[in-house]
């Protein structure tokens, strides 16, 4: 069955669910994952009145009017640095010698900064008057006790890490990431670090989607490659489907002699959601439910595969995760190159957006093309029928 993208999208997203499962994790390994419960501050934060300066903790009312000409002299009867309590307690005519980061001193109620004093160790001449609290971080004043600091479904980025880490918190419950295997076919396709022989070509979808997947943070459990040997892929998709949530293939979905995923699909007894999708690149992708797995077929050609990943998988994974940042994107923006070909079905077409002005590179963006991706960060959108895209044309763009 022939279908629409926006249809194979919603075929497939009929098919997901929003994981449940949690673990507990090290926050080390916490970053984009999805948080799975509330977090309540167990301290203030900072726990104590601390100086946001090196120089004086003293009372404000000992030096009013205190200015160079006119200075007053206190007497220094202690010195803290960060991470050290001073017992002393400051007294009318006397102030604390006091570091960045260390507690303020009972009795206390400014830091005069060390540039507005004459450094003095014994006494201390204060050449400025500031008011009470002025200089002054208060206990809780990034955040209080009991407050809750982060919600539920958080996405866990490296600001949050320090946040929970500021906390004092190591292990954090966080849903489970997608379980994603990867599997290559082809007669043709060699893994690098073999060697090349004559007709083949190394397997660049395996690192191309692998990656990108890793990248995104879904969990890749096995990627792998078979020749075109229904009987060996039919062996790996039962081998693995149980573990994983979604197994991705690539190649042999056309109607080639060797296109064997159709073959293998039926062998498998999976139910078929679509074959054909109305876009280029991509057209002949294949999509299966085998049991609980959800089976995508890929076109083998480089950019297709890599642009179907984007337009199919990635939906799919925001569904499961509650990952906002996983969905597609689209914006308008001015082309600032024209696309010459008519489109016969909406085709996507790798470019580079920035500021409202969409650019198509240099250089040959036919599908088995991949070296100009490079750089690229999305997908401009022709629509189907259109003839061709100008220079100065408003177009929308699937930003990656
Ligand atoms: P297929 O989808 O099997 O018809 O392959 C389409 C094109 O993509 C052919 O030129 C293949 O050689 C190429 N191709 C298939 N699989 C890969 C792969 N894993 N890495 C790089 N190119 C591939
Ligand atoms: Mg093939």
């Amino acid at each position: 069955m022939m279908v629409e993208l926006r249809r194979a999208q919603e075929m497939l997203l009929e098919r997901t669910n929003r994981m449940i499962e949690t673990e507990f994790i090290s926050l080390w390994d916490a970053v984009n994952r999805v948080l799975a419960e509330d977090i309540y501050a167990g301290h203030d934060q900072p726990p104590f009145p601390r100086s946001p300066l090196d120089g004086y903790a003293l009372q404000s009312s000992d030096i009013k009017g205190a200015s160079k000409e006119h200075p007053v002299t206190l007497t220094v009867i202690d010195e803290v640095d960060a991470g050290y309590v001073s017992r002393a307690c400051v007294e009318e005519g006397t102030a604390v010698r006091i570091m960045t980061g260390a507690p303020i001193p009972d009795g206390a109620d400014c830091i005069v900064g060390q540039e507005d004093t004459d450094y003095g160790e014994e006494t201390v001449e204060i050449y400025e008057e500031i008011q009470a609290y002025e200089n002054y971080c208060y206990a809780g004043e990034d955040y209080k006790a009991g407050t809750k600091i982060l919600e539920k479904d958080t996405l866990l980025g490296h600001v949050e890490a320090g946040i929970l880490a500021s906390l004092g918190v190591e292990e954090v419950r966080v849903y489970r990431r997608p379980r994603v295997s990867v599997l290559t076919t082809g007669d043709e396709t060699i893994l690098p670090g073999e060697p090349l022989g004559p007709g083949k070509i190394y397997d660049s979808n395996l690192y191309t989607l692998a990656t990108r997947l890793t990248f995104l943070g879904i969990d890749v459990i096995q990627r792998d490659h078979v020749d075109d040997d229904s009987g060996a892929a039919v062996k790996w998709i039962k081998a693995n489907a149980e573990e994983s949530d979604i197994i991705i293939t690539t190649g042999g979905v056309s109607v080639g002699r060797k296109d064997i995923m159709h073959e293998v699909t039926e062998r498998l007894g999976c139910e078929q959601i679509f074959w054909k999708i109305l876009i280029k690149p991509g057209m002949p992708t294949l999509c299966a439910q085998y049991r609980e797995t959800l089976l995508i077929c890929l076109s083998g050609n480089p950019f297709g595969a890599a642009v179907n990943l984007e337009l199919l998988v990635r939906p799919v994974l925001a569904k499961q995760t509650g990952r906002k940042d996983l969905e597609l994107k689209r914006v308008s923006a001015v082309a600032e190159n024209g696309f010459p070909k008519r489109s016969g079905v909406t085709r996507y077409v790798r470019a580079y957006y920035e500021d409202g002005r969409v650019r198509i590179p240099e250089g040959s963006n036919a599908s088995g093309i991949l070296s100009s991706m490079r750089g690229c960060n999305c997908l401009m959108e022709i629509p189907a029928g259109t003839v061709s895209v100008g220079k100065g044309d408003r177009v929308w763009v699937v930003l990656l």
